[in-house]
């Protein structure tokens, strides 16, 4: 009977992933869906608590299983509550890299369990070992690597790469591949410490591998270090036969590795180039910083009357507007174009802002309707057509470079080309590059108007100078 129904909860807990991810896919149904989710994850949780039972034993430990579960959700309370959105991305790189460290810990007491259950002269389990170290090295380099991502997104670690990296790199992974293969297929107990020198080179691997992306390859790699910690995941359920920790890291790896293959497209580049492309060469973030010559200013004044007098204008979102929390005015302000009888979109490019979807999530928080997002191909087209483009924190999206500068780290990726408008107004609040580091040639170009100042605060000056026209 209990039996039935701990297979009961894990039914509950897929298939509530499974709903969870679907209503993630669109802002309206998105914090539902992370609560069906996280309400059938908590059934599974307590299920497998009270309920499990193996040889005729329950679980037992029930104070330190608690303790645990208490302090994780306190400090995963209080780190989510605190969190300031345009931390948010790095967030998710630290909690993405917790799920990589706990698949590899699972692997690392399965490994210690099953050396101990393996009596001298015996060999253990291939198969049993052969998902542990699967585990334990993808586990391990998804944490290592989120890790980095972590410090690059933040900003307190930068792109490193030394010449031969890539030559290490291989000669690293075929060391774990070689050493996990012995172990596995020997299953030789008497060997068992070089399976922490497995996850001392996984960590290794990790870091390395991570280290010298940079620019506008990292929101692949952020993807696909998340693919990862689902199919770690996934290799866990393997291990415990446990039909809903397998569900969630299937469906977070696939996820990821979907996310990761659409990122690439966006990118224009193939995973290789990715991963295998900035190795050795070191993305410096320098290229492209040559001297560009003036720019021209525009005040708020003609700002409000150029845009109060165009047919079309565009607003395209970047970084800029979450560091200035500045979304409810820019919809006050299309809201008042709109009242004046202007069309008014936003161009929306892939990789905007600091993680996947970023500008979206933030323009749905102030209620935007999502008609009005345009995608880059769409946006692409309508911008012959538009007045006035005006751009909110956004600087590599629309950098001219990567198109024409085959030097330029970003060189190849797909840009909004919001220089095919009649003008562009340029709002940031210093000629400072944005994430990939170098200067951008459309701030000098005869159609650009820079517009310095906070977002938010030029935003509310905006919207009271159109109010007195
Ligand atoms: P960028 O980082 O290129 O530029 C943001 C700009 O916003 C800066 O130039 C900055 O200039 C300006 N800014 C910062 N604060 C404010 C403020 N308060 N008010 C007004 N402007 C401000 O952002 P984009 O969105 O254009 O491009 C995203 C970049 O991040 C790409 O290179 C992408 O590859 C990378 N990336 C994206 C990820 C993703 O998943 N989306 C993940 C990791 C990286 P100033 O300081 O002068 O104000």
């Amino acid at each position: 009977m209990e039996l039935n129904i701990l297979t009961l909860c894990y039914l509950i807990g897929s298939v509530t992933f499974i709903i969870g991810l679907k209503m993630l896919s669109h802002p309206e149904t998105a914090r539902r869906g992370n609560l069906i989710a996280a309400g059938g994850m908590t059934i599974a949780i307590l299920g497998t608590i009270f309920l499990y039972e193996e040889q005729g034993l329950r679980l037992g430990n029930y104070t330190w299983i608690f303790a645990a579960l208490l302090i994780g959700t306190l400090l995963g309370t209080l780190a989510a509550k605190k969190v300031k959105m345009t931390a948010m991305p790095e967030m998710v790189s630290l909690f993405n890299g917790m799920g990589g460290a706990c698949a590899a810990l699972i692997s690392v007491v399965e490994f210690e369990h099953l050396m101990h259950q393996t009596r001298v002269g015996q060999a253990a389990g291939g198969g049993t070992l052969l998902i542990i170290f699967a585990g334990l090295i993808i586990g391990t380099i998804s944490f290592a690597g989120s890790m980095i991502a972590w410090g690059k997104l933040n900003g307190s670690i930068k792109d490193f790469s030394f010449k031969g990296q890539h030559i290490v790199n291989l000669i690293i992974f075929g060391a774990i591949i070689v050493l996990s293969g012995y172990l596995i297929i020997s299953g030789d107990a008497a060997a068992a410490n070089l399976f922490y020198l497995v996850l001392a080179l996984s960590v290794v691997y990790g870091l390395f591998f991570v280290l010298p992306i940079g620019g506008a390859d990292m929101p692949v790699v952020i993807s696909l270090l998340n693919s990862f910690t689902g199919v770690a995941a996934a290799f866990g359920g393997f291990l415990y036969n446990n039909p809903v920790m397998l569900t969630g890291g299937i469906l977070v790896g696939s996820a990821g590795t979907i996310l990761t293959i659409l990122m690439c497209k966006a990118m224009n580049r193939p995973l290789s180039n990715v991963l295998i492309g900035s190795f050795g060469g070191g993305v410096s973030g320098s290229a492209g910083n040559k001297d560009q010559g003036s720019y021209k200013e525009i005040s708020i004044s003609d700002s409000a009357v150029v845009m109060s007098y165009a047919k079309k204008v565009i607003i395209v979102p970047g970084y800029g507007l979450a560091v200035a929390q500045a979304q409810h005015v820019c919809h006050e302000l299309e809201k008042l174009l709109t009242d004046k009888g202007v069309e008014v979109t936003y161009a929306i490019h892939p990789v905007a802002g600091r993680m996947p979807g970023h500008m979206n999530v933030l323009l749905a928080e102030a209620d935007v309707d999502y008609g009005s997002l345009l995608e880059m191909e769409q946006a692409n087209e309508e911008f012959p057509s538009t007045d006035v483009v005006l751009i909110l924190g956004a600087n590599d999206v629309v950098n001219p470079a990567a198109k024409t500068d085959a030097s330029s780290p970003i060189y190849g990726m797909p840009v909004l080309d919001v220089e095919l408008a009649k003008l562009v107004i340029i709002n940031k609040r210093s000629m400072n590059p944005g994430y990939a580091g170098i200067e951008n040639e459309l701030f000098f170009q005869p159609k650009s108007s820079m517009l310095f100042g906070d977002a938010k605060s030029v935003l509310q000056q905006l919207v009271a100078e159109i109010k007195t026209l």
